[in-house]
């Protein structure tokens, strides 16, 4: 697109182009498929499968493998360390993004390309057009929650930063939000800021300086929408102090935030009257968001998967005013897009653009596993069934998402499970349903059953130097009481001193080093992880529960996270907990 014709976006044409594309997914998925890999068929690691030049499924499914991260990661960290040859793709990659995922306790680097840009872009494109026929927008503003960290850069030069923060700083975002006649109503300087606490709070007051214009309340989460709110019952009046006087709180100490806040900034005591008194007419901030920004037609940001228990305390914000859920994606690339924005979110969907990558799914049904006889001893085992393709999946069923993109991912295990809920044309709607190997999260935090493992690992240390160990150990999340936190159960094999344990607890709150996790602890969004310690015995009591259950003994594994329906368990937990201590390491 031309920048003319950025200047706005024709929703129409988006719709239309959309409509087009899905009407013939099948189609689309085999050009895409071929596009990729004629652009990087001489990539050293397509060369070596023997594609030959062969761009079509069949072909590229009997040479390609399905693989983790784990297995790209020595080609992605040969990108990064500087190596410019074709490696995973025919042109270098110029930027790392840096997922939030851990599975060995370190951030992962993944590519981030021009090309992931662009889909990137269609990607908001297509949904704000979806919605911007049943919500339209009109010359407004809109007030986001945006908080981009800096870019660093690799040890080979790269620029990277987490996926969001390569999306925000490059200069295509700025140009496609424009061609939504809705510009973020905060400066750059906010935007951009190092300090997370000090730029909500100068979003909170743009917001309010703008309040007539704001036609959209968005954050990429919807839990930093809620946070932002929560923000605002805290400090309200010192914003409303900002505004009458016209001079920026003492709070914010960044020179470029005071500069940057100092030029829109000027005093407005009817403002200021204004906002305290909506403020004051308000019982338990029920309706809060409506009544600061009067003209505001919707409230945006993904509210599905993990940001689910958000949804009830932004309802409340929001009063009547719709709450639609923002895109699918991941930082190795998008999913899917919400075509259908007038429903909420608790039934949302998210359609598959079939021109950003080409896609394959693994059934998990429990009948669709294949049974193949082994060659050894003619016993036979059950394996995965065989990925299918985008067309080809059934409504009611749940898959793992498999991916090849245009930033060299090839077959690529996302680790997400979708139930398809219906189809948009040809392509699927797809509802998330939960990530296939994360155990505990609570926003944007992701931890799985290694990660734990690492973590109690690295804290028993501290035991054994009283010669005690630990047992045996489970974890729940606790979202009962507001931040939610992560409660992880030990049973010692004898006496442990507090002092100790004390130091156990931080410990683990410590050794959870994935970035969703350490930054949430940081500003408080995930509270101070507690260590319970379990009566002797008690893991047994579970196991017996187990087995009461009809579990084979020899099957039998401790589960590593009690889930909030797991009610018996938790009571028998509950019913023997003798000791708790809270981190105090944040
Ligand atoms: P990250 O790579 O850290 O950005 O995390 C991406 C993961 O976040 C995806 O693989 C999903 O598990 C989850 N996710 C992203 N978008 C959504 C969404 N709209 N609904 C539910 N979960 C999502």
């Amino acid at each position: 697109m031309s920048l003319e014709e950025m200047a706005i976006l024709d929703v129409e044409k988006v719709i239309r182009d959309f409509e087009a594309m899905t009407k013939d997914a099948e189609n689309v998925q085999r050009a895409t498929l071929k596009l990729i890999l004629e652009e990087n068929g001489c990539a050293e690691y397509l060369q070596k499968l023997g594609l030959n030049g062969r761009t079509d499924p069949e072909s590229f499914k009997a040479c390609v493998p399905l693989v983790t991260h784990k297995d790209l990661e020595p080609y992605i960290q040969r990108v990064a360390d500087g190596d410019s040859s074709p490696i995973l793709t025919g042109k270098p990659i110029p930027t790392i993004s840096l997922s939030s995922g851990t599975t060995d306790g370190k951030q992962k680097f993944l590519p981030f390309n021009d090309e992931l840009m662009e889909t990137t872009m269609q990607i908001f494109s297509t949904s704000f057009a979806f919605r911007n026929r049943e919500f339209p927008i009109e010359r407004g503003m809109s007030l986001q929650f945006v908080f981009s960290g800096k870019q660093t850069k690799t040890k080979g030069g790269l620029l990277a930063g987490t996926a969001s923060t390569n999306v925000y700083r490059n200069p295509r975002f700025r140009q496609v939000l424009k061609s939504f006649q809705a510009p973020i109503c905060s400066p750059d300087e906010v935007i951009f800021s190092p300090d997370f606490h000090q730029s909500l709070y100068c979003h909170l007051l743009c917001g309010l300086l703008h309040r007539e214009e704001i036609q959209l309340v968005n954050s990429a989460f919807a839990h930093s929408n809620v946070l932002a709110f929560r923000t605002f019952e805290q400090v309200w009046e010192e914003l409303c102090a900002d505004i009458r006087e016209g001079v920026l709180s003492s709070r914010v100490t960044l020179p470029s935030l005071r500069s940057a806040m100092a030029k829109l900034l000027k005093p407005n005591p009817e403002l200021a009257d204004l906002i305290e008194k909506k403020c004051l007419g308000l019982r338990n901030w029920y309706g809060l968001i409506p009544e600061l920004f009067p003209n505001v037609k919707y409230i945006y940001g993904i509210m599905t998967g993990s940001m689910e228990p958000f949804v009830k305390k932004l309802r409340h914000y929001a009063g009547d005013v719709p709450l639609i859920t923002a895109d699918y994606g991941a930082t190795e690339g998008w999913i899917g897009v919400n075509v259908n924005p007038t429903l909420p979110p608790e039934s949302a969907t998210y359609a598959v653009p079939p021109n950003i990558a080409y896609f394959e799914f693994v059934s998990l049904n429990e009948n669709a596993e294949e049974h193949v006889q082994d060659e050894a001893n003619g016993s036979f085992l059950s394996v995965e069934p065989k990925p299918i393709g985008l067309t080809e999946v059934k409504v009611g069923e749940e898959y793992e998402v498999i991916v090849t993109s245009f930033t060299g991912l090839y077959r690529y295990k996302l680790g997400d499970v979708v139930r398809v809920m219906g189809f948009h044309n040809s392509t699927p709607e797809l509802k998330f349903v939960r990530r296939r190997n994360v155990m505990l999260t609570i926003n944007i935090d992701k931890n799985t059953e290694k990660d734990l493992q690492l973590a109690v690992e690295e804290a028993a240390k501290l035991v054994a130097e009283e010669k005690q160990e630990v047992l045996d150990f489970t974890s729940h999340v606790d979202v009962s009481s507001d931040p939610g936190h992560y409660v992880i159960f030990w049973e010692m094999s004898g006496d442990v001193s507090d002092k100790i344990l004390q130091e156990c607890c931080n410990c683990l709150d410590r050794s959870f080093v994935d970035a969703g996790y350490v930054s949430s602890r940081k500003v408080n969004t995930i509270g101070p992880l507690e260590l319970r310690i379990l009566g002797k015995g008690t893991f047994q009591k579970i196991l017996e529960h187990y087995l009461g259950l009809g579990a084979a003994l020899s099957q039998f594994k401790t589960p590593r996270c009690v889930g909030p329906a797991n009610n018996k368990v938790l009571q028998i937990l509950g019913d023997n907990v003798a000791k708790t201590y809270f981190s105090t390491a944040f």
